[in-house]
């Protein structure tokens, strides 16, 4: 065993970095599946609401302000689902996000409830760190179908922990 690690404290600093990182691929996986989950059933409203195919797709699209009708609505829905929509300075991170992969990669979606920098480049779950994951789940309420713990209320949910504990 290395040197450094013979010591009782940096034993259970490595435990610690061990447990937090599981904890990070756990919920990176469920992230994934979600915001995939996330994205059809968007589709499925907005199927049902104007009519548009799951089947139909948009790759052009990449002003916020200038969308065609399926883009607009997806970018509804973002918000619609956006647990501090109300709030002044919070809502959607617009700027993280890839328009123009709405329609191809679920991703793209989680991207805009995620902090606001550090997190345009991040093409997957894999690469998006925990602070990054547990926004994306947080601040999107639709996430909420996994969790038994009542996300909004503020001060005790699992996710507001886990942030304050790892954060
Ligand atoms: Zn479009």
């Amino acid at each position: 065993m290395d040197e450094r690690l013979r010591k009782k404290e940096e034993q259970n600093w490595l435990k610690c970095w061990i447990a937090n990182d599981t904890t990070r691929k756990v919920l990176a996986q469920l992230a994934d599946l979600g915001f995939k989950a996330f994205y059809n059933h968007i589709r499925q409203d907005i199927h049902a609401k104007h009519g548009i195919l799951e089947t139909t797709t948009c790759i052009s699209c990449t002003d916020l302000s200038k969308q065609c009708l399926l883009c607009s609505e997806i970018g509804n829905q973002i918000w619609y689902h956006h647990r501090f929509k109300q709030a002044p300075v919070k809502g959607p991170s617009w700027r993280n996000t890839n328009i123009t992969k709405w329609c191809t990669d679920s991703w793209e979606l989680a991207k805009c409830y995620m902090p606001p920098t550090g997190y345009k480049d991040k093409a997957s779950a894999g690469e998006t760190d925990f602070n990054g994951i547990i926004g994306a789940i947080y601040n999107c309420t639709w996430m909420q179908k996994y969790f038994t713990d009542d996300l909004s209320q503020q001060n005790t949910n699992i996710c507001t922990k886990v942030i304050l504990t790892y954060v």
